[in-house]
């Protein structure tokens, strides 16, 4: 059985489609939940989309309200000592900060997979830049929609010039720094 934490955190990762969210959301898992054997849960945008926000579209107002309510999952989760990672687009800085007060601001890792666009395009993961270059899809957050950058995140990836390790050792080093992990050798039983 995973072992909760006394007080729980949220990892929010924000950032442009192709940044690097879901993968390192992936291999952070593999370290805290594989390895350290604690209660961990990621709410993956895409895959929210599908079950909690199903039939939320793109517009702001929509986005806003996925956003909210993977903020109160999370919210609710940190009570009870899990730790949460958030993976999702979550363009707008107002409902990002809103949600950093609904978790705790002391209990909130915001994290920002910064990457040019150009990488993003060139990565072109799941192949929509191509279509929203080309007008298919709109509302495409960084070619038909804005990204408001965080102001003060605790922490920045910068996935063009990092490997993925780099990023998840930097992300886990604030996690430690700030109380919110304990060290890597920690045994609750000791
Ligand atoms: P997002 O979830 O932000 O849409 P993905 O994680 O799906 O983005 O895709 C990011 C791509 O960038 C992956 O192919 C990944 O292997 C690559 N990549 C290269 N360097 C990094 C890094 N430091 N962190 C995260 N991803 C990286």
């Amino acid at each position: 059985m995973a072992q909760t934490l006394s007080r729980g955190f949220t990892i929010w990762f924000t950032g442009l489609s192709g940044a690097g969210k879901s993968t390192l959301a992936q291999h952070l898992y593999e370290e805290l939940a594989n390895h350290r054997d604690l209660a961990v849960e990621v709410w993956d945008g895409d895959v929210v989309r599908t079950h909690l926000s199903k039939g939320l579209g793109f517009s702001k107002e929509d986005r806003d309200t996925n956003i909210r309510r993977i903020g109160f999952v999370c919210a609710k989760l940190t009570q009870y000592g899990v730790i949460n990672i958030a993976a999702a687009i979550s363009p707008y800085r107002e409902v990002r900060d809103e949600v950093r007060r609904m978790v705790g601001p002391d209990r909130f890792v915001e994290v920002h997979v910064n990457v040019p666009l150009n990488v993003a395009i060139e990565r072109d993961v799941k192949g929509l830049y191509q279509k929203a270059l080309a007008g298919e899809i709109t509302n495409f957050t960084g070619v038909s929609d804005p990204y408001e950058s965080p102001m003060n995140p605790e922490v920045i990836v910068h996935t063009a010039d990092e490997t993925v390790e780099e990023s998840v050792a930097k992300i886990i080093a604030y996690c430690e720094t700030a109380g919110l992990l304990p060290p890597a050798d920690y045994s609750p039983e000791e």
